[in-house]
């Protein structure tokens, strides 16, 4: 089995062929390693590895990793679902939060960031799968809710996420991803400064780049398969 520091250079080098393949630069494209289910001394190695970002799910699971890791300083993003008696957690330990899709929710992460902390990076999540799937704005109410949140004084609104349906076909990947770029470059166009659309995972992070993405989130291809308990 190949060691986490190895997972981690071939995911650079799969991102760097990507973005040159699609005209990109590889530099545009961020990686997010995403940790949930890992053990502290995985992300550790990671860390050694040189990666400084990671994505957890599970605020408990988060918060005991970013305790026993503080001391490296590295940057952590929460992408799970997240529920209104978490945020104050999420609000006062992570750097960034992927998976807003209501005012609410990101009016309380608001509240609760510290002032002592900077600005907590946010994106807004959009679905771009319709029915099939639950979290996510629809792309149609995505701008008004982009607006109300990215005039919040203790977030910054940096871009869009999305999670769209597992997909095999190369095509049908893009497609979903070409959605989410549409919907980006649209509220740029009505005046949104955004610079992050979040979007790819193992199995279609070249499909997300090829559209656009500027950081994928990878945790099966350089932490090896999760064993849910
Ligand atoms: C688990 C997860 C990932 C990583 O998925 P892999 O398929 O293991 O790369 C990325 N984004 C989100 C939101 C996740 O929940």
């Amino acid at each position: 089995m190949a060691s986490i520091s190895e997972n981690m250079q071939s995911v650079c080098e799969r991102v760097a062929a990507a973005a040159r393949k699609y005209g990109r630069l590889p530099d545009e494209i961020g990686l997010l390693a995403v940790s949930k289910t890992w053990p502290a001394a995985c992300v550790a190695e990671a860390a050694a590895a040189g990666q400084k970002a990671f994505g957890e799910n599970y605020v408990q699971e988060g918060l005991a990793k970013i305790t026993e890791l503080a001391a490296r300083r590295l940057e952590w993003h929460f992408i799970g679902p997240l529920q209104s008696n978490k945020t104050r957690a999420v609000a006062e330990n992570f750097d960034w939060s992927h998976s807003i899709d209501r005012l609410k929710t990101a009016e309380r992460l608001s509240e609760q960031r510290p002032g002592t902390l900077a600005p907590l990076q946010v994106c807004l999540q959009v679905n771009v799968s319709g029915e099939t799937t639950k979290s996510g704005v629809d792309p149609a109410d995505a701008l008004p809710l982009a607006r109300r949140i990215a005039a919040l004084p203790r977030l910054t609104l940096r871009g869009l996420m999305v999670i769209p349906e597992p997909e095999d076909d190369f095509s049908r990947q893009r497609a979903a991803f070409r959605c989410a770029r549409a919907l980006f470059d649209e509220l740029k166009k009505e005046g949104l400064a955004l610079d992050t659309l979040s979007m790819g995972m193992s199995h279609d992070f070249e499909a997300a780049i090829a559209e656009g993405s500027t950081l994928v989130r990878v945790g099966t291809a350089i932490f090896g398969e999760r064993n849910y308990k």
